[in-house]
Formats: C-alpha cells, sequence, structure tokens
C-alpha cells in the first residue's frame, strides 16, 4: 500500500521475486484490458484519466478472477488493491472463503508533499512494464529502458493536475484501509522516503521475521483448509 508515488511498484516487483509470487497490479490489469479495448477497459478509461477510481465491484471482480488463475495458487503480492474499505472487505471475504488471508499489509509512507514532484519524474517502460525515475535513477540518455531496451513514456495520468487528484483521492478513499489493517494487526509501515535498495532491506526484513505462532501479524485468522492450497509460507526464508 502506498499513496501514488510512494514506489509500490517497484517494491512490488522486489516481494514477487523475493517470495517467488506473482505481482498483481490492479493499475496494470486495467491498463491491459484498456490496450485489448475490453468492455472493462473501455469503461475504466474515463475514470483512470481523471483520476478517479475505477467502480469497486468492476475491480473486485477483475482481481479476484485473477487471483484464481493457477499461478496465484500459491499466494500473490497485490499492489494498488484494495483502495477502498469495500475493496478490502471483498478481499478478506473472498480469501477467508478459501481458507487463506492478508498475511501482511505493507505500507510504504511518504510524506503528500513529496508525491507530486516523484510521479512528475515517473517513466514507464512501455516493454517490460518497468517503473523508473529520472531523478533517482540512472537512465540511458536516449529514453529506452535500462531492462529491457524498449522506450520509456510518462504515464499520461501523472500529469500533475491528475496527481493531485489521485493523491486527494488516496487520503479520502485509501486512508482508511491503512487503518482497516492496522486494526487487524497486519500493517507494517516503512518509510519510503530513503533509496530503494534501504527500503528493499526494511521489506526482506519483514517478510522473512519468523512469524508469531499466534496473535501474531502474518498469521491469516483461519489456518488453510487441507484442501487448499497453502499461502507461501513467510517463515524461515533468512
Ligand atoms: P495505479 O497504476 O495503481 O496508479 O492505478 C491507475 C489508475 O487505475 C487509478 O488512478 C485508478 O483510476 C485505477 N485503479 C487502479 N487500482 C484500482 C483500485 N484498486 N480501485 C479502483 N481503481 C483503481
Amino acid at each position: 500500500m502506498g499513496a501514488p508515488g510512494a514506489g509500490k511498484g517497484t517494491q512490488a516487483r522486489f516481494v514477487s521475486g523475493l517470495l517467488g509470487i506473482p505481482h498483481l497490479a490492479s493499475g496494470d490489469l486495467l491498463r491491459e484490458h484498456r490496450r485489448r479495448g475490453t468492455p472493462l477497459g473501455r469503461i475504466a478509461r474515463a475514470y483512470m484519466d481523471r483520476g478517479d477510481l475505477v467502480p469497486d465491484d468492476l475491480v473486485v471482480q477483475m482481481v479476484i478472477e485473477r487471483l484464481g488463475r493457477s499461478d496465484a495458487a500459491g499466494g500473490a503480492l497485490l499492489d494498488g488493491f484494495p483502495r477502498t474499505l469495500a475493496q478490502a472487505r471483498a478481499l478478506d471475504a473472498e480469501l477467508a472463503a478459501h481458507g487463506g488471508g492478508v498475511r501482511v499489509a505493507l505500507l510504504l509512507d511518504v510524506p503528500t508533499d513529496a508525491l507530486v514532484s516523484r510521479l512528475a519524474g515517473r517513466r514507464v517502460c512501455i516493454g517490460c512494464q518497468g517503473t523508473f525515475h529520472i531523478a533517482l535513477q540512472a537512465l540511458p540518455t536516449d529514453g529506452t529502458c535500462p531492462r529491457c531496451g524498449d522506450m520509456l513514456m510518462q504515464r499520461p495520468d501523472d500529469a500533475e493536475a491528475v496527481v493531485t487528484h489521485r493523491v486527494q483521492v488516496y487520503l479520502t478513499e485509501t486512508a482508511p484501509v491503512v487503518d482497516h489493517y492496522r486494526a487487524q494487526e497486519r500493517l507494517r509501515s516503512i518509510d519510503g522516503v530513503r533509496p530503494i535498495d534501504a527500503i528493499e532491506a526494511d521489506v526482506r526484513a519483514i517478510l522473512t521475521r519468523q512469524p508469531p505462532q499466534r496473535d501474531g501479524l502474518p498469521i491469516p485468522d483461519r489456518a488453510p483448509a487441507p484442501d487448499s492450497p497453502a499461502l507461501p509460507t513467510l517463515a524461515g526464508r533468512r
């Protein structure tokens, strides 16, 4: 979790590699629907271009459908979802119905005033979808992706006016989701205003720490049912 520009995508890719689970970013899934011109993509376009949230029922259905695919049977890293209390409750209910749950909610904490300048410098690769920052990373001068060589571009919704609105939407709609996971004692907050490798070190430490055996943060409400796919264990991965 984190405000737009907090660095969720970068850390999500790191976590996905660390735990060997797929990185499911609701924004990427929606952009893919737009590229393919699906009915969902056509509906989502106007919301996204304004910096508004796509309606809960559509996003929940899309993410639950994606979580049901075989590569997510051992767990997944969700990025940008849930973004409203209604989404969080729908996710909790769906996971509980399969004997699972949210293991841990990682919050990248970045002060609001730092976000707009961060997003203005963000570039996204049209090939590998990697995100980079012109001020924080040394990037090729010809505008190509340092990872795959395809072209880097600026997302239209990273324009300053849209970003300001997205941050406002985050504060009103998504901040309550942070409180939701804090109340469940699943929230881990990380100072996001530091170099990427320092943040990664914190993320690694949190995710590889031996989880407490009871009443602890990373333990789901119910143990997985014997016949349901186990969530990836975070224990013993030092
Ligand atoms: P992101 O790439 O996560 O910044 O998302 C880009 C845009 O997609 C957002 O500004 C929203 O319009 C939409 N979006 C992504 N995730 C969600 C979500 N969980 N709920 C509603 N809208 C979303």
